[in-house]
């Protein structure tokens, strides 16, 4: 299985806490964590959409300035999310400069900011670049189950955990996978081509079984076309599987109630990043800064069944 999005530790397990998720087949970004990004080209920031922030302790929150000064010439909008007080923290990092030339850029960017409460009330606000980044309170709603952010192909969820602070831990659930049988599609005589994406989406949408879904590709004799029913091509030539799970916990303390948090959260993913701040050795040092060592991080990960653990966050002690 080929996940939709690839996973990458911006500024690797030692540098500060950043994991950049890369749709393969989309020019969109999602980020979980906001330390530095300096390592990180402008078009690839240019690409996120939603910001997935755990908690505003420096190493997770000091790449605001470069999103959004990169971000700032563009028109659409970018979500942040964060644990509860982070709206008051984006309104503090936005306020802290002179906007007095902003009405002057001819598109206007706009930021929106959520927190998620204990009570799993999903409160966000507004910021525009035409209104000089004026906080606008925008309507609250539930984040049922801790879904932050519900699309057709994936959705993220946050859980409330404990550093000492309030800190969110999140996971980016992919709903189902749809693999293509190359050779099968051979065998009904059609070829690859960016049609596959559409009929993807067909399947992820549950179209019925009679819509007709438009096969083409291109080669040395032209242009070929095709039009078949979704059903015959579901049944002959795909395979749906569950989507890919994948979750990112760090900055937490060891106790049994993040700990059972994190087994929910974290249920059967394919891949856990967590933190491992301290060797065993070091784990009073670790339980007074509210973190995790590496023994700590295992038996989380045990205890939530995950299929790999990606340890980062070192310190460097
Ligand atoms: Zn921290």
């Amino acid at each position: 299985m080929r996940p939709i999005i690839t996973a990458e530790l911006v500024n690797g397990p030692f540098g500060d806490p950043a994991l950049y998720l890369d749709f393969r087949f989309e020019k969109r970004a999602l980020l979980l964590d906001l330390g530095e990004v300096n390592a990180l080209p402008a078009k690839k920031l240019l690409r996120l959409t939603d910001v997935f922030v755990t908690h505003a302790h420096m190493d997770h929150f000091a790449g605001f300035d470069r999103v959004l000064r990169i971000c700032l010439g563009r028109d659409t909008a970018l979500a942040l999310y964060g644990p509860p007080g982070f709206i008051d923290k984006v309104g503090h990092r936005l306020a802290s400069y002179t906007w007095n030339r902003i009405e002057n850029y001819p598109n206007d960017f706009t930021l929106v900011a959520h927190e998620l409460e204990p009570g799993g009330r999903l409160v966000a606000a507004r910021f525009r670049s035409r209104s000089r980044f004026e906080r606008e309170t925008l309507p609250d709603r539930a984040a049922s189950d801790g879904v932050l952010l519900e699309e057709q192909a994936f959705r993220v969820r946050a859980a409330l955990l404990d550093h000492g602070i309030p800190c969110l831990g999140f996971a980016f659930e992919e709903k189902m996978h749809v693999n293509v049988w190359k050779n099968r599609l051979a065998e009904l005589g059609l070829r690859a081509g960016p049609w596959l994406q559409e009929l993807k989406q067909a399947v992820m949408k549950d179209l019925p079984d009679a819509t007709r879904v438009r096969a083409w590709w291109e080669d040395g004799e032209g242009r070929h076309e095709q039009l078949l029913p979704l059903g015959e091509l579901k049944a002959a030539a795909l395979q749906i599987v569950p989507g890919e799970k994948l979750c990112y916990v760090t900055d937490i303390v060891y106790h049994a109630q993040n700990e059972a948090a994190v087994a929910r959260l974290a249920a059967g993913a394919d891949r856990l990043y967590i933190e491992c701040v301290f060797l065993d050795q070091d784990a009073g040092h670790g339980e007074r800064k509210g973190h995790l060592t590496a023994a700590q991080a295992g038996r989380m990960a045990r205890a939530a069944e995950v299929k790999t653990v990606v340890p980062f966050h070192f310190s460097p002690r």
